[in-house]
């Protein structure tokens, strides 16, 4: 089941009947409680986000999500700004869709995510990697540096498992952006290197002298031991 937040009638009614038609359950919440009361009832396969909306901001029901669990969230929104969208990846959202959309333009999204998170659920059985005092376990979707639990937002979370998986060679930005966000390759690299930063923010690693995430200029990033990064 599709559940789509949306309090504009006319862009809801077409959007839920489009959807309908392309074989996607889909259920209508116009507000933030309406969504909530949803979210109470049942788990949706995916949830359709648009920002705006009469008693909150989509936001609201984005952390509310993302503190009970890992729906995938595909945010429709009015607003282009490039920092509305790292927001909306920061906070975990999935992908993001600019209003005005076209029913066929959600819906390959809605697929595109919805493989992503099967993709990922596939590989959630993989078994724990640890490499210099840093340990991710992909079966409890938890990250320890020296045995002390960080909290990473999903999206880091991602980024970090893809680059430790091929901890030593170097993954190309390009890789990383169609890996961890499922998109196309619009030449924007903003949303990348937020999460980077942040990424070493939380890692304690100096971006001038990083421990883990070593910057290949132009190329994209490798994740090596801080062993390693000494020798
Ligand atoms: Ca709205």
């Amino acid at each position: 089941m599709i559940l789509l937040v949306e309090d504009e009638q006319s862009i809801s009614r077409p959007l839920a009947s489009a959807l309908q038609r392309e074989g996607f359950d889909t259920v209508i919440a116009a507000s933030v409680a309406e969504a909530r009361e949803r979210l109470a009832e049942a788990t949706p396969d995916l949830v359709l986000l648009d920002l705006m909306l009469p008693d909150g901001s989509g936001f609201d029901v984005l952390r509310h999500l993302r503190s009970a669990g890992d729906v995938p969230v595909v945010v429709l929104t009015a607003r282009g700004e490039e920092a509305d969208r790292i927001v909306g990846l920061e906070l975990g959202a999935d992908d993001y869709v600019v209003k005005p959309f076209s029913a066929r333009e959600v819906a390959a999204r809605i697929r595109a995510v919805l493989r992503r998170a099967a993709r990922q659920r596939s590989h959630g059985s993989d078994s724990a990697i640890e490499i210099g005092g840093l340990r991710l376990d992909p079966g409890r979707h938890s990250v320890e540096l020296d045995g002390e639990e960080l909290e990473l937002s999903p999206k880091e979370y991602d980024l970090l498992h893809r680059l430790m998986r091929d901890a030593g060679t170097v993954v190309t930005r390009e890789q990383l952006i169609e890996d961890v966000w499922d998109m196309n390759w619009f030449g924007s690299t903003k949303t990348l290197d937020v999460h980077v930063s942040s990424l070493r923010r939380k890692l304690g690693d100096d971006p001038a002298h990083p421990r883990y995430i070593h910057t290949i200029r132009g190329v994209g990033f490798r994740f090596s031991s801080p062993d390693e990064a000494r020798e």
